[in-house]
């Protein structure tokens, strides 16, 4: 009982000498033994349950992860000889997640603040806070925080009154809010292809994809890397077409020494639990912009006059983050700049450990006038990606694919008017890599 009170586990592996497994106990066993009147000096031995379920240390993991269920929370881990090695407990399915959000710095202190000031809604000190401190660190005028990344994109549609009969340009390699927030709206999406060396779109790809309908484009600054911006907006500029940043992935980029954010006409960020910087949920719109900071305000608040409480002014929306969240979100904020150069940290790590690799890995290039950020580590596998990924969740691994073409999906399929080769070919290489703060570059070298 004094072994199972120390190691937590509610369970005591018996060995003799040698460390043989001769058997196990729970502390129910152990309950059960005393009430039958097994007294607390005899031998623990002629009593343990000697029919268990066990693995062997050379199993594959998922064979050992297998023998988990409702039932059996954990396993022995023996060697042939039946040596004890180790132990296998229910919560180990995984042992590197793809991603995981760290919350110690001020989260925990500054939530508590927001909730005893009970300030718990939309309004309060945080929201303020959040929207200065976030529009300011990317070096905008206003800030306008919001439910979520999706919504947030959609409201900037809706603040651009574009809507039905109008076109909106995409990438086809994207993360589906991007082309479900131009749907929500209304408008027609127009899916193009991505450049080859950023995967990010393509602005040759946008200026054949124009037609009169054309009021926006939407560029996605994909795991981290930047778009092409001097070229997009010149683009935009001859057609008089506004740029929305979907800056989902990339908090903290830069292009030509300018954070990305404050380029679009209005720029947008999710703050979902795996972005660089978390509220759990939540989103930004960012504008330089007097008027359409106003406009966003007041069709984020059910549309209603900033003026005359009760007066609606057009048909808006509820799309307001909570205090609580902001209060995370400052938090969060405060610690961007050591987040970033963790994150990048374990990127070289990875690069390091791929070098040689068989399967042959390329990572994002550094581009120039670019500065790209760590969100997930992103490479090509050019040998095998279906092995790579297959070698590896066995592990306990979680590695992810690319997105899918949007183009490839039945409910997008119609809005790529011309075929989009560099996605197709991107898409079916690229992988994510686990990354996150509290990921240890030792706990990396499981990659070896
Ligand atoms: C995460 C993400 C979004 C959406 O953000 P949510 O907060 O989950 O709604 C939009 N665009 C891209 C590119 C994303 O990665």
């Amino acid at each position: 009982m004094e072994v199972i009170n120390k190691n937590a586990l509610g369970v005591v592996f018996v060995v003799d000498q040698k460390d043989k497994l001769l058997g196990i106990a729970t502390d129910g066993d152990i309950r059960r033994m005393l009430l039958s009147g097994v007294a607390l000096t005899d031998s623990i031995e002629a009593h343990i349950n000697k029919e268990f379920v066990f693995a062997y240390a050379d199993d594959d993991f998922n064979s050992i992860a297998s023998k988990i269920d409702e039932r059996i929370k954990i396993v022995p881990v023996v060697d042939k000889e039946f040596i004890l090695k180790d132990y296998f407990k229910v919560g180990n399915k995984v042992h590197l997640p793809i991603s995981a959000p760290t919350l110690n710095g001020n989260e925990f202190t500054y939530l508590t603040d927001a909730f005893l000031s009970s300030w718990i809604s939309s309004t309060g000190a945080y929201i303020n806070r959040f929207e200065s401190e976030f529009a300011n660190y990317c070096g905008t005028n206003f800030g306008v925080a919001v439910s979520n990344g999706t919504v947030a994109i959609s409201l900037a549609f809706t603040a651009l009154k574009i809507g039905v009969g109008d076109e909106v340009i995409v990438p086809d390699l994207t993360f589906a809010a991007t082309i479900n927030a131009v749907m929500h709206v209304g408008a027609t999406p127009v899916i193009v292809d991505i450049e080859e060396d950023s995967w990010c779109i393509s602005p040759k790809a946008i200026e054949e994809a124009i037609t009169t309908k054309t009021k926006a484009i939407v560029v996605v600054h994909l795991y981290g890397q930047v778009c092409n911006l001097d070229a997009i907006l010149k683009i935009a500029k001859e057609h008089n077409i506004d740029i929305i940043e979907d800056c989902a992935e990339a908090h903290g980029a830069e292009y030509k020494g300018k954070k990305v954010g404050s380029f679009g006409t209005v720029s947008t960020f999710s703050f979902f639990a795996n972005k660089i910087i978390t509220t759990g949920e939540g989103g930004m719109c960012l504008t330089q912009d007097k008027e359409l900071n106003q406009r966003m305000r007041m069709l984020r608040d059910h549309g209603m006059s900033r003026e005359k409480k009760y007066w609606h002014e057009e048909v808006g929306f509820n799309y307001r983050m909570t205090n609580l969240q902001a209060a995370i979100g400052v938090a969060q904020l405060e610690r961007i700049d050591e987040i970033l150069q963790q994150r990048r940290a374990i990127e070289n790590k990875y690069r390091d450990l791929f070098k040689d690799s068989e399967f042959k890995l390329t990572f994002q290039e550094d581009l120039k006038d670019r500065k790209r950020i760590t969100w997930l580590t992103t490479a090509l596998v050019h040998n095998d990606r279906e092995k790579f990924i297959a070698y590896y969740t066995e592990k306990g691994i979680d590695i992810r694919k690319f997105f899918y073409p949007l183009s490839s999906m039945d409910i997008y399929k119609e809005f790529a008017r011309k075929e989009t080769p560099v996605t197709q070919k991107i898409s079916k290489m690229g992988i994510n890599l686990p990354t996150y703060n509290s990921l240890k570059l030792s706990e990396i070298e499981q990659f070896g």
